[in-house]
C-alpha cells in the first residue's frame, strides 16, 4: 500500500522524508528529531535554502504523489458513489424502479467526470526562465451572490511581474497569497518547470528565505527541511552557503 497519505498535519520526517512514526521523538531512518524545539538544534533557517538550481527536480517521489492522490480520489469518489445512492434510496427520494436508476447512473456518471477531468487537467508546457521586474498590488472587485442580489466586492490581487529570457512578459498572479507575493523579490533569477506533474517557478537564490514552499502540496516549509512535513516530497533546495 502506499506509504504516503493526502492530509494536513506533518506526517513525514523533514530530514529524509520517511513517515513519522507515532509516539516516537527521534525518526528512526535517521535520527533526527521531530520536535520543533530541538528539531534544528542552532543552525539558522535564513541561508539554509542555499543558491542554485536543485538537483533534486527529477526525484521520482513527485510522480509518486500524483499517483497517491489519484489513488485516494478513487477511493473516495468510489465510496461516494455507493453512499449517495444508498441515501437517495434510504430517504425514499428514489426508488429501484427505472426512473430511479436512470438518476443513480446520471449521479455516478457526473462524479466520474468531474473526478477525472480534476485528476486529469493541466498539461506540459515549456520551461522558461526569466527574472522578477516588477511586483504589484491590484486592487480589484468582483460580483458576488448575497442573497438574491449581486453585490460589489473589494478585493486585492498580487501579481509577480517576470521578464523571460526571450524578452517577452509574464504576470503570474498570485490571487490572494501575499506569502507567495513576498517570496519573491525584485531581480530574482527564476525558473520554471512545466512538467504536468510538477508545475512550479523555483527561484535560483533560495539563501535570502527563511520558508520553502513544497511544489507538490504547496505547503510552506521551514527552509532548514530537505523533505516537504506534509507530503514527503523533497523541497528544492540549492548548494548550502557555509
Ligand atoms: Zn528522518
Ligand atoms: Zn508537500
Amino acid at each position: 500500500m502506499a506509504k504516503k497519505l493526502i492530509g494536513y498535519g506533518d506526517f513525514f520526517c523533514s530530514n529524509c522524508g520517511d513517515r513519522i512514526e507515532k509516539g516516537k521523538k527521534k525518526c528512526p531512518a535517521c535520527g533526527v528529531w521531530y520536535s520543533e524545539k530541538k528539531r534544528y538544534g542552532t543552525s539558522s533557517a535564513l541561508g539554509a535554502g542555499g543558491i542554485g538550481w536543485s538537483d533534486r527536480i527529477k526525484d521520482p517521489r513527485y510522480k509518486k504523489y500524483d499517483r497517491n492522490y489519484r489513488r485516494y480520489s478513487y477511493i473516495w469518489v468510489g465510496a461516494l458513489s455507493i453512499i449517495i445512492p444508498t441515501i437517495m434510496l434510504a430517504t425514499g427520494d428514489i426508488s429501484l424502479d427505472k426512473e430511479g436508476i436512470t438518476v443513480i447512473a446520471v449521479i455516478i456518471g457526473v462524479l466520474w467526470l468531474f473526478c477525472l477531468a480534476f485528476l486529469y487537467r493541466g498539461r506540459n508546457k515549456p520551461d522558461w526562465d526569466g527574472q522578477v521586474v516588477d511586483k504589484r498590488i491590484d486592487n480589484k472587485t468582483r460580483r458576488v451572490k448575497s442573497g438574491d442580489d449581486y453585490i460589489k466586492e473589494n478585493y486585492v490581487e498580487y501579481i509577480v511581474v517576470f521578464r523571460l529570457t526571450d524578452g517577452s512578459i509574464k504576470e503570474v498572479s498570485y490571487k490572494d497569497s501575499q506569502t507567495r507575493f513576498d517570496y519573491f523579490r525584485i531581480g530574482d533569477y527564476v525558473h520554471f518547470h512545466g512538467k504536468k506533474h510538477l508545475s512550479a517557478i523555483e527561484k535560483y537564490d533560495k539563501s535570502q528565505d527563511e520558508i520553502l514552499f513544497c511544489i507538490k502540496c504547496h505547503q510552506l516549509n521551514d527552509a532548514r527541511n530537505n523533505f516537504c512535513s506534509r507530503c514527503g516530497c523533497p523541497l528544492l533546495k540549492g548548494k548550502p552557503q557555509k
